[in-house]
């Protein structure tokens, strides 16, 4: 499974990504993490990354595209992740595209958590002050003055993600103000619905799409044979494009048969059936019986409230 979790800075992207982790045995790949071990290591990376990320600017492209390409090729990354503070920007998105397609992979899914922006500066504070209390050591970037520039920077960069995934049609939007065992529940609710989605069209879809897409290429073979260059060109094609309309009802046509037939001899004991039902049900009534003559309720499947985000934003 291979998933980004979007959201601004303290929305609970890092909670969340460890339940991931734990559930679907797949790393989390956080630019952050691995930025802040960078400065840390004093690598090229981290001396490049360290004053940006104190002011709670955003690291150029490149260099994130360039630690993310180098860690999903790591053997650990292979079944799957999940992509927590990347792609941050439209460019990144695109570059993550590339790679994916590259190396012949899909995304599975994007997991926005959307928050109210005062709540999470009141969160933050919260939670600097607590870590203050305690004696730890509060990040450079974890400042209210910091946060407020890094959210700014959200709506700015990050936030347009949301229509770039919501086009390709695979944004999942979960309220992140829910507490973090309702939001987890949420997300899981969201990838079952994809993972039983996932299995059911590939057989109905191949199933419809074949004749369809013989009658398309016939009917693409007659326009192109109206405006053919040659008659001789058209009359051939559009021979051609009978033949294939022939075929592909010839090949229905047994089916149709079949069905018919097995509809046709389906009437005389239906017909039994229904005269027995209703003996037995007079019968039920003489004797006062207490069976019930509600009509069976008719099961349909509604998908999950979230799933049904997973969808263009209209
Ligand atoms: P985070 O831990 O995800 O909040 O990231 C901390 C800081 O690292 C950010 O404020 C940025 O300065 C930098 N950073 C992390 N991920 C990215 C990214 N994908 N693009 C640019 N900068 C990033």
């Amino acid at each position: 499974m291979r998933l980004i979790l979007l959201g601004p800075p303290g929305a609970g992207k890092g909670t969340q990504a460890q339940h991931l982790v734990q559930r679907h045995g797949i790393v989390q790949l956080s630019t952050g993490d691995m930025l802040r071990a960078a400065v840390k290591a004093g690598t090229p990376v981290g001396l490049k990354a360290k004053d940006i990320m104190a002011s709670g600017g955003l690291v150029p492209d490149e260099v994130v595209v360039g630690i993310i390409a180098d860690r999903i090729e790591e053997a650990d990354a292979k079944n799957g992740f999940i992509l927590d503070g990347f792609p941050r920007t439209v460019p990144q998105a695109v570059a993550l595209d590339k790679l994916l397609k590259s190396k012949g992979l899909a995304l599975d899914a994007v997991i926005e958590l959307r928050v109210n922006e005062g709540a999470l500066l009141r969160r933050v504070e919260t939670r600097i002050a607590e870590m203050k209390a305690r004696g730890e050591a509060v990040r450079a970037d974890d400042t209210p003055e910091v946060l407020s520039q890094r959210l700014a920077n959200y709506r700015a960069q990050t936030e347009p993600l949301v229509d770039y995934y919501g086009e390709k049609r695979k944004l999942a939007t979960i309220d992140g103000m829910k507490s973090i065992e309702e939001v987890t529940a949420d997300i899981k609710r969201v990838l079952d619905a994809l993972n039983e989605s996932a299995a059911k069209p590939a057989k109905t879809r191949n199933k419809a799409r074949k004749p369809v897409a013989k009658k398309a290429k016939a009917k693409k073979a007659v326009k192109a044979a109206s405006a053919g260059r040659t008659a001789k060109k058209a009359k051939v094609a559009k021979k051609a494009a009978k033949k294939t309309v022939k075929k592909a009802a010839k090949k229905a046509a047994p089916k149709r048969a079949a069905a018919k037939k097995a509809k046709k001899s389906a009437k005389p004991a239906a017909r039994k059936a229904k005269t027995t039902a209703r003996k037995g049900a007079a019968k039920g009534a003489r004797k006062g019986s207490k069976a019930s003559s509600r009509p069976v309720k008719k099961v349909t499947k509604k998908p999950a409230k979230t799933a049904r985000r997973l969808t263009k934003r209209g």
